[in-house]
């Protein structure tokens, strides 16, 4: 039942593996982007169950989160 928390848990130490600043708060993490400009709430006990799935989207399409990704790409 509780997958989700793992996974939110695999998020956050893969988002402080690439630099982000996690802080904990009441019931989530605030999680900021390393650029300065992008930052994201997580919630710790979503209720959506593909809150985790919808998550990594949004950090896919509206923040750096795969930015090392996209320059090894574009440097091929
Ligand atoms: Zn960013």
């Amino acid at each position: 039942m509780s997958d989700q928390r793992k996974d939110l848990e695999a998020i956050r130490k893969q988002a402080a593996r690439k630099g982000w600043r996690v802080e904990r708060g009441k019931g989530y993490y605030k999680m900021w982007c390393p650029c300065g400009e992008h930052w994201k709430t997580v919630k710790l006990t979503p209720s959506n169950p593909n809150y985790t799935r919808n998550l990594l989207g949004q950090l896919r399409r509206a923040t750096c989160w795969d930015k090392e990704k996209a320059d090894e790409e574009g440097s091929q």
